[in-house]
């Protein structure tokens, strides 16, 4: 008998939840076990959403840096997200609010904002109930309208800042019906080095959940090949699951296939079954995102990807709209990494065989000559171009400085004493003091002029796009810069958004970061373009480099 929920929550939503947690260590890839799992619901005709949990005391992630995190993901509502959310995004193909990722941060500003307004009448705050009872609230707002909820608790079991976390979910399991609530325990099987799979680390991190009062009713194995048949046993003897409720996530090349290793041992039927879902879901709904996952690529073409992170993960976003435009086109895009330190004058030998480049956002002043010297390049060797947001004010600093010959032209962000801040500072970011949650972010409608490369791009006048920046055009200096050849094609009022070089076969720039509404079957269009171009355009011999 589920006990009542506390007073003013309406327990009777309607909603499932799945809740997520991860055992023996992190980075195991939790994040795309669930959000596969979520894929296959949503195929299956749910409605799915997800709510990831970050234990830290950060109140978001846009402080955070991509060394430490991996990119800070942006979402349509302007907050700054773990790149999980990027994840759920992607596989779910839906778009997530601020209230879809819950930290210790935003839980305890917002309990100890109410006790500074006397609204907890005099009594004791305490982490139960008070921060356990507004964790559950959001929990609750976040899955309203869904079928199914997937919560997510980031770190691992055992994790000091996670405790509030599970307690409440422990909690909310009481007062919810058991039907509608399954906990999936994500842990490591590595194996020795004979080869055999070993089951200990996770009978303990399981054993230290149960010390918690938590019981999985799934265990899934992360492991490199498939669990064998006596190390599931092992586990559903040791962790009291039944046998068919262990699952393997073996390692896969490409994550959209994870989708797919999941399904081949039934673990979204478990879940549709564990979930009494079965009457409103349909058989076969893979058929598509198989064929979208794993269509044939004809040829491979390489991206240069010039950055200052040595770190796939503070990319993600980018290296995974670039899949999805190679998915569209059907052509496999290896992205090349490179140093931007490691680009001077007469250093651009990394960049003279491949077929395009991008460079991405970023802030502050290292790398930042490199960056300038790969995009001069690549105008001048007329290589595809694709620059989001520093990359589009760099794009601009290049021209201002080899082409109208300001030689000290440059962003104010990197220096402030420049005679041409032709990237200047947005006027209502000038007397700001806090850094988190205040620059221009989220979606702002561009418009598009017609007739231009962006309009063709997008097939459209118009493309609502996520920002996530201080620093613009400089108004002063866009007229000389359009009568010097550049164009701003994309505006957002006085905002300049998309940029070009009209003969130049593939130059584009955009302030804001289309890789954020990037999903597999639905690419994002600056990028199909960047493709487009390498496959219309046959390859340029660029190894001459003038200086
Ligand atoms: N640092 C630049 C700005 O704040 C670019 C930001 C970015 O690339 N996301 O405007």
């Amino acid at each position: 008998m589920p006990r009542a929920p506390p007073t003013g929550y309406d327990s009777s939503l309607g909603n499932k939840f799945i809740f997520v947690t991860g055992g023996v260590m992190s980075g195991l890839g939790k994040g795309i076990t669930s959000a596969s799992t979520g894929r296959l619901l949503k195929n299956a005709g749910l409605d799915v959403t997800a709510v990831k949990v970050d234990p830290y005391l950060n109140v978001d992630a846009g402080t955070m840096n991509p060394y430490q995190h991996g990119e800070v993901y942006v979402l349509k509502d302007g907050a700054e997200v773990d790149l999980d959310l990027g994840n759920y995004e992607r596989f779910l193909d839906i778009d997530m609010t601020a209230d879809h990722n819950i930290t210790t941060g935003k839980v305890y500003q917002r309990v100890i904002e109410k006790e500074r307004a006397g609204d907890y009448l005099g009594s004791t705050v305490q982490i139960i109930p008070h921060i356990t009872d507004e964790i559950k609230r959001r929990i609750r707002t976040a899955a309203a309208g869904s079928d199914v909820c997937i919560v997510e608790v980031g770190g691992t079991i055992g994790d000091i800042e996670g405790m509030p976390f599970l307690e409440a979910l422990r909690q909310f399991a009481n007062e919810e019906d058991p039907a509608d609530i399954i906990f999936v325990h994500v842990t490591l099987v590595p194996h020795s080095k004979n080869g055999e799979q070993k089951t200990k680390p996770t009978q303990h991190s399981v054993k230290e959940l149960r010390s918690i009062g938590l019981q999985p009713d799934v265990v899934v194995g992360r492991c490199e090949e498939r669990l064998e048949e006596q190390t599931k046993e092992k586990i559903a003897l040791f962790c009291d699951v039944p046998v068919e409720a262990v699952f393997s996530n073996p390692d896969v090349e490409d994550i959209y296939h994870v989708p797919l290793t999941v399904e081949e041992e039934g673990l979204d039927r478990f879940v549709i079954d564990r979930l009494a879902l079965a009457d409103q879901t349909k058989p076969d709904g893979n058929t598509e995102w198989r064929e979208l996952v794993t269509r044939e690529t004809i040829d491979a073409i390489e991206v240069a990807l010039v950055g200052k992170y040595a770190l796939e993960d503070a990319y993600i976003s980018i290296h995974e709209a670039l899949k999805h435009a190679g998915l569209e086109r059907a052509v496999a895009v290896d992205v090349k990494w490179v140093d931007s330190d490691a680009i001077g004058p007469n250093e651009v030998e990394q960049l003279t065989d491949v077929d395009a480049i991008v460079v991405p956002g970023g802030f502050g002043s290292r790398g930042t000559e490199g960056k300038i010297e790969t995009i001069g390049y690549a105008r001048r060797e007329r290589v595809p171009y694709l620059g989001l947001c520093l990359g589009f004010q760099l794009a601009v600093v290049e021209y201002a400085r080899n082409v109208i010959g300001w030689s000290d032209a440059h962003s104010a962000e990197i220096d402030p004493d420049t005679d041409y801040p032709v990237i200047d500072i947005l006027p209502e970011q000038h007397d700001l003091d806090d850094l988190g949650g205040t620059m221009r972010l989220g979606a702002h409608e561009t418009t598009i002029a017609p007739g231009t490369q962006a309009a063709a791009i997008y097939e459209a006048n118009s493309c609502l796009e996520r920002h996530r920046h201080r620093y613009e055009v400089n108004p002063e200096y866009i007229e000389t810069l359009e009568a010097a050849g550049l164009s701003f094609t994309g505006r957002s009022g006085r905002r300049m958004e998309i940029l070009e070089l009209p003969d130049h076969p593939y130059f584009i720039g955009t302030q804001f970061h289309p890789e954020f509404r990037s999903r597999p079957g639905r690419a994002s269009p600056p990028f199909v373009g960047l493709i487009d171009s390498v496959i219309d355009t046959p390859p340029q011999p660029h190894g001459e480099v003038e200086v």
